[in-house]
């Protein structure tokens, strides 16, 4: 039997929350679409060429860590103790392997070390200190402290531990609600053999205590794949993701729902998730090569590339 040709698709995010045209300056918002429209590339460039979905997300993944402007590996927000504490997962919607780190410190690119765990451990999520052991033992590239320092995001935890607050990433002048954003990453991939996958990485929380680990890290919570449905990355109030299980509701809904992907992801986002009082979005591509990009904030930076199609960037809700 011949085997069935799909046509790629991809997906990005760089987090979601309270981003107006108001509040954005021209060349800030230039540097996001720049960094985006680059981590899009890397990954669409990569399924062009025939490479495999898994592959996509971690390299434009691993772009978005190394950029300063998002809340993920370089740049991450600051934790109550002052260090970065980060989260990271991956998973491969073809064997449904999954792999996790979480609330780990000085890894460059956290993803790496997420797929180390998914390929070399008989694990799914480390944790911490001894996660951090895994990575020296795999040769996951380390960084010390300086490396993550961002002056914006220290000034912002200051303001946090002054006033005694669990901020959201950029939740600049401590105006609640209406002024957070949350800075995550994440992509989502078909490729050309028809296999999916996803991937997503987070400095969590600024000001975050007591080893807070968010839905980042946690299969079926911030990610999911499964070939047979979708995959999923979510950024938003972790809290609330974890306890709707969002990402793999979605694939849930797509396979016993009978729902199309746009349907499941609205329904989830726009309904469930606020009903709960939980704020953020989600990217998702199906085994058919559809892609959804929905939030319930005001902007959630996006982009998304379709085989044969151009490349699509948005950050507001009429893009
Ligand atoms: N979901 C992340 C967390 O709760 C935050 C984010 O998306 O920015 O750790």
């Amino acid at each position: 039997m011949p085997i069935k040709k799909h046509k790629y698709a991809f997906a990005i995010h760089g987090g979601a929350g309270t981003i107006s045209r108001k509040s954005m300056s021209k060349w800030k918002e230039l540097a996001y679409r720049e960094a985006l429209h680059r981590a899009v590339s890397i990954g669409s460039t990569i399924l062009e060429k025939g490479g495999r979905a898994i592959d996509a997300v971690v390299e434009s993944v691993k772009e978005m860590e190394d950029t300063a402007l998002f809340n993920a590996g370089k740049g991450s927000v600051f934790s109550y103790k002052g260090e970065h504490e980060m989260d990271a997962s991956i998973m491969d919607g073809k064997t449904l392997q999954a792999g996790a780190a979480a609330a780990v410190t000085l890894i460059k690119n956290p993803i790496l070390l997420a797929r180390e765990i998914m390929n070399n451990s008989r694990h799914v999520i480390l944790s911490g200190d001894d996660a951090k052991e895994f990575a020296i033992e795999r040769g996951v590239e380390m960084k010390d402290s300086e490396y993550f320092f961002d002056e914006y995001r220290f000034r912002q935890w200051q303001k946090a531990k002054e006033r005694g607050r669990i901020m959201l990433d950029h939740d600049e002048d401590d105006k609640g609600p209406k002024d957070e954003k949350y800075g995550t990453v994440g992509a989502v991939a078909l490729d050309k053999r028809g296999n999916l996958a996803a991937a997503t990485s987070t400095g969590g929380v600024v000001n975050k205590r007591y080893g807070r680990i968010g839905d980042s890290p946690i299969p079926g919570a911030g990610t999911y794949a499964n070939n047979q449905s979708c995959a999923v990355s979510c950024t938003g109030q972790g809290e609330f993701f974890i306890r709707l299980s969002v990402a793999h509701e979605i694939s849930s809904l797509l396979r016993y729902g009978n729902m199309s992907l746009d349907q499941a992801v609205k329904k989830v986002i726009n309904d469930e998730l606020k009903k709960m009082g939980g704020r953020g979005g989600l990217i998702a591509v199906d085994k058919d090569g559809n892609i959804s990009m929905r939030f319930n904030t005001k902007g959630m930076y996006r982009a998304g590339k379709k085989e044969g199609e151009e490349v699509i960037i948005g950050i507001y809700k009429n893009s």
